[in-house]
């Protein structure tokens, strides 16, 4: 830290890590930039890093993971809620009339892979957890019930009773096979909406289109479920309505059906799984219980979680890791050693389990979103990026060009990666974001 601030180049280090946003672990690149006037081929301008503390420049990482990175995550947190604000409401290139259009909140979870400890509430009180008069013993002389009222903190909620007896496989699986099981949703949603419009499904293409933004979110047991906004349009998009018949009541019922039909095989082991039967469809409103923003919000929030929030690691698990050394309660390493067991099965190799062992199975995206829902992460980063140019020429750093007149040769490398325990009380100090965890491993 001292050699940090006693560095003639201080000042400049400092102004990149402002600029990172309090990124933990800002990527260092080595690199120039040259802008050339294209009718002349005279250099205008020409940045490299040459000059730069270290010779590199530091940019934040972009992580979503708010456990990996606080900072960028937030980032990314916002730019979710208005990707899936700007989907209910409008804006971002997005006609304002869309909120017109019938929409639904829907969430789908995963089927019971055996009795875990829960907290539920009921006007206000906790309710007993597994509260069971004719209460079975299992084979393994574990009682079926549980009395205790849980407290939100109880580390037990979401574990088994008997884990002898819970489906570890059934739920890493569940995990693998839930992005597959999600699309044939789709499929089946639209056919089903098509049918009860008396259409085929091409003929109601020609009609109406459903857009949909999804994210993923790990319940306490270490399952994925799925919240997601669906959205009826006209043919072309948010830019047309869609015709008067088609309602949200016609949307919910094939909502309905299709969350209750679908399946995925996990062919080599013949099992078959389906949603679970805890089914939640709600109508999307400006001005009712559930408004555009509480989901917007709501979204937005599990898009910057991941698995470690129910107890697992934030990164990868080695095959040859001591599975008992990992720092993790007894059900999450359960979890991962059935991801690492059947991930061996040379039948489940396209699952990739031992890749996403540390997210108990599940590798698809947090958060997801048809072609036509609203605007993309990329757009929003573009006019951030663009917002951060401007200012960067008001400022005087970068002088004014014209777009098309100007070539821009950039050649950037990767030269690490992270800030020393020093730099990281400095950043702190500069950008107001505590970079460490009190207690924890600096990082
Ligand atoms: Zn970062
Ligand atoms: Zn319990
Ligand atoms: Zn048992």
């Amino acid at each position: 830290m001292i050699s940090r601030l006693h560095d003639p180049n201080y000042g400049r280090w400092a102004c990149q890590i402002k600029r990172t946003g309090g990124c933990r672990q800002p990527i260092h690149l080595h690199g120039k930039v040259e802008h050339y006037d294209q009718a002349t081929g005279q250099l205008l301008h020409r940045y490299s890093t040459l000059h730069e503390p270290d010779g590199v420049l530091r940019v934040a990482c972009k992580t979503r993971r708010a456990s990996r990175c606080p900072a960028c995550a937030e980032v990314y947190r916002a730019d979710t809620y208005q990707l899936v604000r700007a989907g209910l409401v409008g804006g971002k290139g997005v006609p304002e009339t869309v909120s017109a259009h019938p929409c639904l909140f829907v969430t789908l979870t995963a089927p019971s892979f055996g009795a875990v400890h829960v907290r539920r509430e009921k006007n206000g009180k906790v309710l007993p957890c597994h509260a069971r008069r004719d209460a079975q013993t299992c084979s393994h002389g574990q009682v079926m019930s549980c009395t205790e009222r849980h407290s939100a903190a109880d580390p037990r909620l979401g574990e088994p009773l008997c884990p002898e007896c819970y489906d570890y496989d059934g739920s890493v699986l569940f995990n693998a096979i839930s992005p597959e099981l999600w699309r044939r949703f789709t499929l089946a949603l639209r056919r089903r909406f098509a049918r009860l419009n008396g259409l085929t499904v091409k003929a109601l293409r020609e009609h109406t289109s459903v857009a949909f933004a999804k994210v993923a979110e790990y319940q306490r047991r270490g399952v994925v479920h799925f919240h997601a906004v669906i959205r009826l349009d006209g043919p072309d998009g948010p830019t047309s309505p869609p015709p008067v018949w088609a309602t949200a009541d016609a949307l919910a019922q094939a909502v309905q059906h299709a969350a209750a039909v679908v399946t995925a095989e996990v062919k080599p082991l013949g099992r078959i799984f389906r949603w679970g039967t805890q089914l939640d469809v709600r109508r999307i409103t400006l001005d009712g219980d559930l408004t555009e923003q509480a989901v917007a919000a709501y979204i937005a929030k599990y898009a910057t979680k991941a698995a470690e929030c129910v107890g697992t690691l934030d990164r990868r698990i080695q095959p040859l890791d001591d599975l008992t050394a990992l720092p993790v309660r007894e059900h999450a390493r359960r979890l991962i050693a059935a991801c690492m067991h059947l991930g061996s099965h040379a039948g489940l190799a396209d699952l990739r389990l031992i890749h996403w062992a540390h997210m108990l199975g599940f590798r698809g995206h947090f958060s997801t979103k048809s072609r036509r829902y609203s605007t993309t992460m990329g757009a929003l980063r573009a006019a951030r990026e663009e917002h951060m140019r401007t200012e960067e020429i008001t400022t005087g750093r970068l002088p004014l060009f014209e777009e098309d007149t100007v070539l821009v040769i950039a050649h950037w490398e990767y030269a690490g990666q992270g800030l020393s325990v020093g730099e990281q009380l400095l950043a702190a100090a500069l950008t107001g974001v505590r970079l460490w965890s009190p207690g924890g491993d600096p990082r």
